[in-house]
């Protein structure tokens, strides 16, 4: 079974699955191999067809099966120092190094090496394979995913994503928005400032009321000490605007993003924000020139995983791992997508995250070995009469 998983590792690391290039040489190879064990997969494709979603069922055909999940993309190497190919898979002191080992190719690779053994065991509730796209820039795939499971496959009880964790168990993270904000001012020349309206000068208004909304929240609150920081944060990323010193601005555009922790009304960064350009900043602006704007579009957006009580997903994973604390991760997953659509879901997977994204990241043997001890006794629960 080791060897199984090893060679499934390598296979799935030598697909550059780099997220602006396609997936479905993978998606395909998974789909060939499933098929051989006379398991159908269900392929979703982005709008070009270039990129795919796999999900496949394994067992009978009701409600409450478990989700086995995880993305297919990784991120670039391009500007990393990597002391080998990174993908191709090199062993060296118990550690397997190669983009995507740690997030999170292992994870699907060893569902994969299971599934005959799932096939073969008399399961009571189906184990599903999702297979994702598009993970890495900003879980754009997955909608498309769990969408054709609610349309297609009885409900399941719960998903496990299998992000590098070192297989322990997380119930909850912290979302994603990010936004862009363009201040459209009025140009003119720079010795009349008087007549224009200068968009460097009120964007910087409003990037000085997000540090202070920042601030407030750091002081205020909610918190929640799994997480480090313990509260939600903003960040304003990048700037552009202006062209000429002697030249009013006549516009000026930053990008922003805030990391909600669970429990944070979500709506409530962006209306204080809204709230602020429409009493503080526009009747300035409109008082010289009428047809300046501040306009604030949503470029992406993951919620937080929120943890739940009685979830049947934490209960399930507590039993195979025999975790007695739930933990928290800084980075956005899957999960709160698949929490999302009604399915309950947590994070536990093998690797760990200091190495994803990282030149040289690589994943330890022993936690492959975890993983399938772990999945082995998925399918003990699955067989199982309750
Ligand atoms: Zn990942």
């Amino acid at each position: 079974m080791v060897q199984t998983a090893l060679d499934l590792i390598r296979r799935l690391v030598g697909f550059d699955t780099v997220s602006v290039h396609s997936n479905l040489a993978l998606i395909h190879y998974a789909r060939d191999y499933l098929r051989d064990l006379g398991i159908e997969s269900r392929l979703t494709f982005d709008a070009e067809g270039k990129k795919a979603n796999l999900l496949a069922a394994i067992g009978p055909n009701v409600p409450g099966g478990i989700v086995l999940s995880g993305h297919t993309d990784v991120v670039p190497v391009a500007g990393q120092p990597w002391e080998s190919d990174p993908f191709t898979v090199v062993e060296r002191d118990g550690r397997l190094y190669g983009r995507g080992t740690a997030d999170m190719k292992s994870f699907l690779a060893i569902a994969l090496a299971l599934a005959p053994e799932f096939r073969a065991a008399k399961l009571r509730v189906p184990i599903y394979l999702a297979l994702s796209y598009d993970e890495e820039v900003g879980c754009l795939g997955v909608g498309k995913l769990l969408h054709d499971l609610a349309a297609a496959l009885p409900r399941p009880a719960a998903a496990i994503i299998g992000e590098p964790t070192l297989m322990k168990l997380i119930n909850r993270h912290k979302g994603f928005q990010s936004f862009t904000t363009t201040v459209t001012g009025r140009d003119g020349h720079s010795s009349g400032t008087h007549r224009g309206v200068n968009a460097i000068a009120y964007a910087a208004e409003i990037v000085a009321f997000l540090t202070r909304l920042a601030a407030e929240i750091a002081a205020k609150g909610p918190f929640d000490d799994g997480f480090d920081p313990p509260y939600t944060t903003i960040n304003v990323g990048a700037v552009r605007g202006g062209t000429a010193v002697n030249i009013i601005a006549r516009q000026c555009s930053f990008d922003w993003e805030f990391r909600p922790i669970p429990g944070l009304d979500l709506a409530s960064v962006r209306s204080r924000l809204d709230a602020f350009i429409a009493e503080s900043i526009l009747p300035r602006m409109h008082a010289v020139a009428p047809e300046t704007n501040v306009v604030t579009i949503q470029d992406s957006g993951s919620p937080p995983l929120v943890p739940e009580a009685d979830s049947p997903a934490e209960a399930l994973v507590r039993l195979l791992t025999g975790a007695n604390i739930a933990g928290a991760v800084s980075f956005g997953t899957e999960a709160s997508h698949f929490q999302e659509s009604g399915i309950p879901a947590v994070i536990c997977g093998p690797g760990s995250i200091e190495q994803g994204h990282q030149p040289n990241e690589f994943i330890a043997l022993d936690q492959v070995d975890a993983c399938i001890a772990f999945m082995r006794k998925l399918k003990d629960w699955a067989t199982a009469t309750p």
